[in-house]
């Protein structure tokens, strides 16, 4: 047996086996559509099993790769070495007394409709949010002046080691897009809000407002990864680009928006090197014309195709 195999039937002693799949294509998985092939996908169950996976990645020096709904990171063309864990089977969301627990495979826009339905104020902001519970965490999502920071309390997470820990949302240096978790090597499972009643008319007409703005300004008949470029100081990267005439420029199958100059969405079945050559261009036209660099916001990770 080589090692792939004798890995394989580890983790099928931690996980069922329709939750451990091998050379599983990313791109089936993520808002993005794009990213080759994971060793292993592995979609745990309870929060024990992530617990049992973390352990047996630490035991076996295999990389592990925490992925939610792909809406905020690209998977390059060869893939993910190692373990890919999606918690997408941990999906439960409930609400009792003002506190809503979602766990961390939900999608956060899940959760702002049980809010609504349960009469609770404020998880507007996420009505539009394609990532999960644990992605808007992990980045302090936000839209609209509102953000994760103002409504969560806690949440359970399972550490490097794989332990079970709770931990206070002033624990997680929830700051503008960011947070602790990465660097902690945490994997958020669960997570509390502490939301206030209102009426359920007064919540919807906000939500119908953000969904109004949103789909009136973001081509989200295609997938994408939101806006690909940070607000360079002075300036607005959507701005920089349409000045430019890179709206419509396409390489591939990849194509600046012509909604929203700072979205870059994949329109016909892009691969992840077609996308990044894009991004690179977009940046070099942007420079020469302007003199302004743009950095990107949203993360590349995994490997180039052999
Ligand atoms: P992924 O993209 O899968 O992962 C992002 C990072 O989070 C990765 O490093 C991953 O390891 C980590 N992560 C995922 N799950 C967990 C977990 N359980 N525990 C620990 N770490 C975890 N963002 C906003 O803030 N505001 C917006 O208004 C907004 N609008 C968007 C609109 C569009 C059309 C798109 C495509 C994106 C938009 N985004 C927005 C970006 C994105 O949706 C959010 O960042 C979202 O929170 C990412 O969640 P995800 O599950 O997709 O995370």
């Amino acid at each position: 047996m080589n090692k792939k195999e004798k890995l394989y039937h580890k983790l099928l002693d931690l996980v069922k086996e329709d939750n451990v799949k091998v050379d599983e294509m990313l791109k089936d998985h993520l808002y993005t559509k794009l990213g080759g092939k994971a060793d292993f996908f592995i979609t745990p169950t309870t929060f024990e099993e992530v617990q049992h996976v973390v352990r047996l990645s630490n035991e076996e020096d295999i990389p592990l790769t925490l992925l939610g709904n792909g809406s905020n990171l690209i998977i390059k063309d060869g893939g993910i070495r190692g373990i890919v864990i999606n918690l997408k089977h941990l999906d439960n969301i409930s609400s009792e007394g003002g506190v809503l627990v979602a766990q961390s495979g939900a999608r956060i826009i899940d959760a702002s409709r049980l809010a609504l339905e349960e009469k609770l104020s404020g998880l507007e902001f996420a009505c539009g949010i394609p990532g999960t519970v644990g992605g808007a965490l992990y980045m302090n999502a936000g839209a609209y002046g509102g953000e994760v920071k103002d409504v969560l309390d806690y949440a359970y997470v399972v550490d490097k080691e794989g332990n079970l820990v709770k931990r206070l949302a002033s624990e997680l240096d929830l700051d503008y897009r960011t947070s602790n978790i990465a660097a902690n090597g945490d994997i958020v499972v669960e997570a509390t809000f502490h939301l206030k009643p209102a009426s359920y008319e007064e919540i919807k007409e906000v939500m119908d407002d953000l969904t109004y703005k949103r789909e009136s300004k973001q081509p989200l008949e295609y997938p994408s990864c939101g806006s690909v470029f940070k607000r360079p100081p002075g300036y607005f990267a959507g701005k920089l680009i349409q000045d430019s005439d890179l709206q419509g420029t396409n390489i591939g199958g990849a194509e600046v928006s012509k909604k929203h100059a700072g979205f870059i969405v994949n329109k016909d079945n892009a691969s992840t090197s077609d996308y990044i050559s894009l991004i690179e261009h977009v940046q070099k036209t942007v420079k020469q014309k302007f003199g302004v660099e743009l950095e990107r916001e949203v993360r590349i990770i995994g490997e180039d195709k052999e």
